[in-house]
């Protein structure tokens, strides 16, 4: 149960959601945009989350778009992780679609929740980040489209009353030779312990992270490393290691250097399957 009473609202255009978020801040209450709800209901069960209204935005047909043109993949905020897995338009990001949490809750949780939220693993936005991809925000000044890279730092970064309606791929980046492992603390279902992301562009290789720091990220200076291809992959690997933000994430999951020797035997088999293949 949710230890608190709301108000639930279900606008059907983007206009009418905005409007409406604004409309109850006027009020001095609190709105939350409302996607798949699966972290709204688990956090605020345990107070780490509070909201007067909530505004789902499911029902908003430009958030449930699925569209595959030739110079263009638009994936709206609200497909379920379950309906990118199944269409699988963008291989790579439905694999990481697939191992977040159970089926279960992959039929609930959004692309656009998994993005915007909290939890900081956020798995779905390592594809998006190696994909250069775009991002359409909804706010009281109507639609913008940026780069993912001036949005997304550790996390998106909003104004308030904005919400991610879409995410735009360029079509070349869903064929290219990728590989996306995750490995957890135990088992097959759960967080990360470390998951990592990788393309190969031309000659050279994307990777991105999470589970790695307590954000997920992708950096110019470790891919600067790896792509080293005079030196062998061995010291590529650890002075790709030496470039990783900080922190490194030591918890209940993993210690810091427990993290950091899944990692370098993940790189080192992401390295030699990619160069080899
Ligand atoms: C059981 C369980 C297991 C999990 N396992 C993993 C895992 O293995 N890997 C992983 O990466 N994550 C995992 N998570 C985190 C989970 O993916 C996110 O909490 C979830 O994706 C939220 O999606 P949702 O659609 O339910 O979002 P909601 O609960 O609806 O929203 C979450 C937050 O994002 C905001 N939000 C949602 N959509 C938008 C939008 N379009 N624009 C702006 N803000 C928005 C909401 O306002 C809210 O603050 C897990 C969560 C649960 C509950």
């Amino acid at each position: 149960m949710i230890p608190f009473d709301l108000t639930y609202h279900r606008p059907s255009s983007i206009s009418e959601a905005v409007q409406l978020f604004e409309q109850i801040q006027k009020q001095g209450k609190t709105p939350l945009y409302y996607n798949g709800g699966t972290e709204i209901i688990t956090l605020s069960r345990l107070n780490l989350v509070f909201a007067d209204a909530v505004i789902d935005i499911k029902h908003i047909p430009e958030c449930r778009v699925l569209d595959r043109k030739q110079n263009e993949l638009t994936l709206g905020a609200a497909l379920s992780l379950t309906t990118i897995e199944e269409a699988n338009p963008f291989p790579l990001l439905a694999k990481a679609a697939s191992e977040v949490a159970d089926h279960t809750a992959r039929n609930q949780i959004t692309l656009g929740g998994n993005v915007c939220g909290q939890i900081f693993y956020r798995e779905t936005v390592l594809p998006l980040l190696l994909a250069d991809c775009d991002v359409v925000i909804a706010g009281k000044s109507g639609l913008r489209q940026h780069s993912i890279h001036e949005v997304f730092d550790q996390h998106i970064r909003l104004e308030p009353g904005e919400f991610l309606v879409q995410i735009k791929v360029d079509p070349i980046y869903t064929t290219m030779p990728h590989i996306h492992i995750k490995r957890r603390k135990q088992g097959n279902v759960g967080y990360p312990l470390v998951t990592v992301s990788m393309i190969k562009k031309e000659r050279d290789l994307r990777v991105a992270f999470s589970g790695v720091c307590p954000f997920p990220f992708r950096s110019q200076a470790v891919e600067e490393q790896l792509n080293a291809r005079h030196l062998p992959i061995e010291t590529r690997i650890v002075r790709a290691l030496q470039q990783l933000p900080e922190p490194i994430l030591d918890d209940v999951e993993g210690s810091a250097e427990y993290r950091l020797f899944v990692l370098k035997n993940i790189l080192t088999d992401m390295l030699i399957a990619l160069e080899e293949g």
